[in-house]
């Protein structure tokens, strides 16, 4: 029986689906990071340590690269960066396109770089594609400002992938950057659902950006999202929006209030701001300062930093083994067999998995005696 008789025979068509689209515009993308000529890792550790911007850049897209020499080099600087990281406050920001993300992220990181003097990198997790714009670089005309201050870092989102890979490449470039003594942290993400859940569990303040409307209270954003932020903004309060906005985060705060008490004992706060005018952008960040202070004298701040440590150990053991797996050759032929038997009737699936798993370790250790 031929491969494909035996796709006939599960009854399972296989759609070979249509191409990823780039996260980034095609434009943007054509420029690319450059690596340039490949240096020795410790070229790499010792210049992101002193925070040599190029080669902060050049490094993080070595962690990007799916070439295995590249892969090994981007490894050797990370595990030397680790020690010099985590100090560090991170911070996630989502809202559906349109909600003012790029415009927020200008001024409030200008807030930070000219106000605070603190050193800011943005990145962002956008492992969709253009139908949401494109990321945070794609157009050139966002983030003018930061784009050319010194004390900011931006890097638009890597190119398409897998959401867990995406995640796992954003988590090394957080190290990386905080290596190089970037003191403040934002993740953008794309309010389009699972990638708000990923950008949580690698920050330490999530920040939700709404608008006011009349009737579209909600606009798409899950309650889940909702549960998960650490602060709701509305945005656009400007001009004759100004009232909706305050009235909206009213309705907001109210709404909160239902929802069960956070984990960290913090209660998420509502604010109102305008990008434009940079009104509350200041109490932005010290709803913040005021969330570090909270939950660093009570301990949640390094108990969330744990767990999440944590989080990506047992994440990617389950991503390697079930690759793994996957990637098999010998378990893909008997998968498919097992797939026709289940269809069948002929054994039941957790009988096929137990074979299997079976088959899989025998395997792995006749390999590997
Ligand atoms: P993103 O898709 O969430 O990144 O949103 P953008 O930052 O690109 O903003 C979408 C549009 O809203 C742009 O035309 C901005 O100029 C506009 N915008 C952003 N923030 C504000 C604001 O605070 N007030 C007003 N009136 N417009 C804003």
């Amino acid at each position: 029986m031929t491969n494909k008789d035996q796709h006939h025979k599960t009854a399972l068509k296989i759609q070979n689906g249509i191409d990823q689209p780039a996260s980034i515009n095609p434009r943007f993308a054509k420029k690319g990071h450059k690596i340039g000529k490949l240096e020795n890792a410790q070229w790499y550790i010792k210049k992101v340590l002193e925070g040599d911007r190029s080669a902060l850049s050049k490094s993080i897209t070595l962690v990007e690269s799916s070439l295995p020499a590249h892969r090994v080099l981007a490894q050797e600087i990370i595990e030397a960066c680790l020690p010099h990281s985590g100090h560090s406050v991170r911070i996630g920001i989502t809202g559906v396109p349109g909600v003012g993300k790029s415009t927020f992220i200008e001024v409030f990181g200008r807030y930070i770089t000219q106000q605070l003097q603190k050193k800011l990198a943005v990145l962002a997790i956008d492992p969709s594609s253009q139908r949401t714009k494109g990321s945070i670089l794609g157009d050139k005309t966002r983030m003018e400002k930061l784009t050319n201050d010194d004390l900011a870092f931006i890097r638009p989102s890597p190119s398409a992938g897998s959401l867990g890979g995406v995640a796992q490449k954003t988590r090394e470039s957080i190290i990386l950057c905080e290596a190089a003594g970037y003191e403040i942290i934002l993740v953008e993400t794309v309010g389009v659902g699972q990638s708000e859940t990923v950008v949580h569990s690698m920050v330490d303040f999530f920040l939700l950006l709404m608008l006011a409307g009349a009737g579209d209270e909600l606009q798409g954003i899950k309650r889940g999202i909702m549960e998960m932020a650490d602060a709701l903004l509305i945005n656009k309060a400007d001009g004759n929006n100004k009232q909706k906005a305050e009235l909206a985060r009213r309705e907001y705060a109210n709404a909160l209030h239902l929802f069960p008490p956070t984990e960290s004992g913090w209660v998420p706060r509502t604010q109102t701001c305008s990008a434009q005018t940079g009104d509350g952008i200041q109490e932005v960040y010290e709803i913040i300062a005021d969330y570090l202070k909270e939950t660093k004298s009570s301990g949640y701040f390094n108990q969330k930093r744990k767990e999440q440590y944590l989080e990506v150990l047992h994440q990617n053991i389950r991503l390697r083994l079930l690759q793994n797996f996957q990637e098999d050759s010998k378990m893909k032929q008997s998968l498919i067999e097992m797939e026709g038997q289940i269809i069948d009737q002929e054994i039941s699936a957790y009988k096929a998995v137990d074979l299997l798993l079976k088959t899989y370790f025998k395997n792995i250790s006749v390999e590997k005696g």
